[in-house]
């Protein structure tokens, strides 16, 4: 135990002018960034892609050839997508730097006399600041008053073990209190404090890739391989068949560039950026941009109880002292309601509330005809049980001068404090967990009457708390015990469903008794008739390990067990979200694929620990956000599945025509127009596509395949096969009655790639304009597409002729076919992503 410090600070910290003054003097308190690539820079970043340098290879080409409309295109192209791509990077960056905002720590300051919270960023030189357990430090202090302050400095030296600091002392900003409370006056802010030293020294150098976007960007490397491997086998087939050189080197570029989807990058990256925009809006913060790729496939929803499954607003409903048991009535902080019972009038209940008084860091004020109460949900609970018996216990502190104390932390589930009344008489008082309190008590013939008390009140659903006082000097006495509810949420039940039906397992992990824990975890739905409720102890021999997915409940865990549940879990090839919101839980959220923090009653090192913060403290967020992960990798598929079949078909009309009698299928400008039509518009539209509602109702994805895994291969191939095959049917019939083969085939190539982009689209929730920009995008790209053969300065351009109504009959039937096959086909199926799991099937189903 720490005595208390002397009251250092008693000052009003500073007004609002005075604070503001300093701020512009200063600047904010915020780790200085790198500063903004420039444009020069950021078109460069774009060139050195290599599906861009290729472009430019393939410009040079035809350029040093002199074919005046092919580099015309061609440079198009690249001045399109370079522009695509750098308009894409900016609205990533400013998503993110939005996000960024969103999750900035709070720091509460004392401002013309009263303790606000305000964004850390606005602390300036002089501030006085209040600390408590769970606080990220947020700027270089001084500590006036420090009450059994232990600080982990592992963020600035790397050692993890939390170290006493003390009155006087300084505390580095991005350390972390891990155990008691502190006012203190900011000495430091920003570049000049020891994380923004740091972080000067180590600057971040804009935004790196996620992991699929280093898979995908690995994936395009390939590509480009594969086309230019293709390309060289039409260049060689068209020497072979006696074509010029410089028009086969044409062609063969031209299909290089077509074959590729360039504007990949940008959809990828504006699908994860503006995702997790779509998600902070509806209260899903991503602290951590690759977390909105792992979410989709989160399989294990591992969830604590207090303020997440339940209302986190506790009641206490019932006492038991040895006189006997009451009840406690009225609404949750109404003024209204009494103990009644028995014992209510008799001397233990007046002791046992009062101590609960003394014991207690909350506060209570009155509002109107109830209560408001600040800190500790459970401890402002006691405050009201207390007021309901007697208001005047609330002043009880006055008497007991409190003088001493261990803080609540979670290993020991227990608080003590030491008090001292005007005499000089002093008195000891603790609250807890029963198993904590009861067995420090002298008296085991009472410890055992309150045990099996207390086991009866867990299993009725209170959360139940034991209390003993007594002489510093001597073991303390049983005083009583206090049984409160904390009612689950009325969605919860709704929650756990929702995740039962898109294959996500929901857990139950708290420091609360077994019993408590599985009323709750009974009442929404996480504990099936057969699952098991185990305890820490359970945890802590590794016994858990070969039965994990019996598992519903973990009980009396320590923070440090949880990363041992999510190991076993991850053994298992699952990928859990793990929520928590206290100062030891950091390990857990990071361990976790995704740690959950909530944003509004987690503390603030749970926050910078997560990768997922929850504005709105309701797990149903958690459910929204993975919808919006799974809606994004299938985004990404379908584009993938779009690009791709579109420039097989490409690949294969140019290398397959010759041999059934059509010499020049496509020119290769026409080519690079499709190209340019196909992949630019529709194909940043695709990002954007809304979810597909069968996508939540079976499990998720496994993280492990490849992105062009479960049979997307396949039906690339299917796709670009029969894009190839009706555009050389279209082209055998124009020959057949002498229409211009050539345009006959490039209208039915770009269309049936049009009409495949409206095959694969998402199915749409409402009507609205919002969600029509593939719909659009294609529409535009269908007019162009026309304009090119109908439109003389694009028929120059493109050497497009005008057809006939015949020929564009037979144009239009044949390019809605491969759509409509798609389409038909993906009807039969179940989803059109299928399931998969990890682990080969393995996992079991718990529906
Ligand atoms: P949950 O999953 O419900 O959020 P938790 O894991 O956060 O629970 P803790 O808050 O660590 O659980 O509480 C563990 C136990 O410690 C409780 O069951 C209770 O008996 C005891 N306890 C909780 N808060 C206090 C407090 N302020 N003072 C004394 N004892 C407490």
């Amino acid at each position: 135990m720490t005595a208390l410090g002397p009251r250092l600070m008693e000052g009003r910290g500073l007004t609002s002018a005075e604070a503001t003054r300093r701020l512009e003097r200063d600047g904010e308190n915020v780790i200085p960034r790198a500063a903004p690539r420039s444009l020069i820079a950021r078109v460069a970043r774009q060139l050195a892609d290599p599906m861009i340098v290729l472009l430019c290879a393939a410009l040079v080409v035809v350029l040093v050839l002199g074919d005046r409309v092919d580099a015309t295109i061609i440079g198009a192209v690249v001045v399109l997508n370079t522009v695509i791509g750098v308009v894409q990077e900016v609205r990533a960056e400013h998503a993110v730097a939005v996000l960024d905002e969103l999750a900035s720590p709070q720091a509460r300051v004392r401002r013309d006399g009263r303790f606000v919270e305000l964004p850390a960023a606005q602390l300036v030189v002089g501030d006085e600041v209040r600390l408590e357990a769970g606080d990220v430090v947020p700027a270089d202090l001084s500590l006036g008053e420090a009450v059994a302050l232990e600080v982990d400095e592992a963020a600035m030296t790397g050692e993890s073990v939390p170290v006493r600091r003390g009155t006087g002392e300084e505390v580095l900003s991005g350390t972390v209190v891990t155990r008691g409370r502190a006012v203190a006056a900011v000495v430091r802010t920003g570049a000049q404090s020891g994380l923004g030293r740091i972080a000067v020294l180590i600057a971040a150098t804009g935004l790196r890739p996620t992991p699929l976007q280093r898979r995908l960007s690995r994936l395009s490397r390939q590509l480009v391989w594969i086309t230019a491997g293709l390309a060289a086998v039409v260049l060689l087939l068209a020497v072979l068949r006696g074509e010029p050189l410089a028009d086969s080197l044409i062609l063969a570029v031209s299909l290089a560039v077509a074959a590729i989807p360039e504007s990949l990058p940008a959809v990828v990256s504006v699908a994860l950026a503006l995702g997790a925009l779509r998600m902070a809006r509806r209260s899903a913060i991503v602290r951590w941009l690759p977390a909105v790729e792992t979410l989709g496939s989160v399989s294990v929803l591992a969830s604590d109880k207090t303020g997440t499954l339940t209302e986190g607003r506790m009641t206490v409903r019932r006492t038991w002292t040895a006189e006997g048991a009451c009840d406690v009535d009225g609404p949750a902080y109404g003024r209204d309601g009494a103990v009644r019972g028995a014992s209510a009038d008799g001397s233990a209940v007046e002791r046992l509330l009062r101590d609960v008084v003394l014991c207690n860091d909350a506060r209570l004020t009155p509002v109107g005809d109830g209560w408001s109460g600040i800190g500790d949900p459970l401890e402002v609970a006691l405050l009201v049980a207390a007021a309901r018996l007697d208001e005047g216990l609330l002043h009880a502190p006055r008497e007991w001068r409190r003088v001493d104390e261990t803080p609540f932390d979670s290993e020991s589930r227990s608080m003590t404090t030491v008090h001292e009344d005007a005499t000089g008489g002093r008195l000891v008082v603790v609250k807890g967990a029963p198993e904590t309190v009861l067995d420090g008590l002298a008296d085991r013939a009472v410890a055992d009457r309150a045990r099996a008390e207390a086991h009866a009140m867990a299993r009725a659903g209170f959360r139940v708390l034991a209390v003993a006082d007594g002489a510093p000097d001597r073991a303390p006495e049983l005083v009583g015990l206090v049984g409160m509810i904390d009612p689950p949420r009325d969605d919860a039940a709704a929650v756990v469903s929702a995740c039962r039906a898109a294959g996500i397992r929901p857990l139950l992990v708290t420091g609360d008794h077994a019993e408590t824990a599985l009323a709750v975890a009974r009442e929404v739905g996480i504990a099936r008739p057969d699952g098991e409720v185990v305890d820490g102890d359970v945890v802590a021999r590794g016994e858990h390990v070969a039965r994990v997915e019996r598992i519903d409940v973990y009980a009396r865990t320590h923070p440090e067990q949880k990363v041992d549940i999510i190991d076993a879990w991850q053994a298992r090839g699952h990928v859990v979200a793990m929520t928590g919101d206290g100062v030891n839980d950091a390990p857990a959220l990071r361990r976790a694929d995704i740690g959950v923090a909530m944003g509004k009653h987690g503390t603030e090192v749970a926050r910078q620990a997560a990768d997922l913060v929850l504005a709105d403290d309701d797990l149903r967020t958690v459910v929204t956000a993975v919808a919006e992960g799974r809606r994004i990798y299938a985004n990404i598929r379908t584009f993938l599945r779009y690009g791709l079949s579109g420039g097989l078909a490409e690949v294969l009309v140019i290398l397959v025509a010759p041999f059934v009698g059509i010499a020049t299928p496509l020119l290769p400008g026409q080519i690079l127009w499709i190209n340019m039509l196909t992949h630019g518009i529709p194909g940043v539209a695709f990002g954007g596509e809304p979810l597909d509602p069968r996508l939540m109702q079976r499990p998720s994805p496994s993280p492990e395949r490849s992105v062009l895994g479960e049979g997307l291969v396949r039906r690339i191939v299917v796709g670009g096969l029969l894009i190839a095959g009706v555009s050389i049917a279209a082209g055998l019939l124009a020959t057949a009655h002498s229409w211009p083969t050539t345009t006959v085939v490039f209208l039915t190539l770009g269309l049936a790639q049009l009409a495949l982009a409206l095959a694969l689209r998402a199915p749409r929730s409402t009507r609205g304009l919002g969600e029509r920009a593939l719909e659009l995008s294609v529409a535009a790209a269908v007019g162009l597409q026309v304009l090119a053969a109908t439109w003389t300065p694009l028929q120059e351009l493109l050497g497009t002729r005008s057809v006939g109504p015949a020929a564009w009959a037979t144009v239009l039937a044949l390019a809605v076919l491969p759509g409509a096959v798609v389409k038909v086909s993906a009807g039969r199926r179940p989803a059109a992503q299928p399931a998969s799991s990890p682990g080969s099937g393995a996992r079991p189903s718990w529906k």
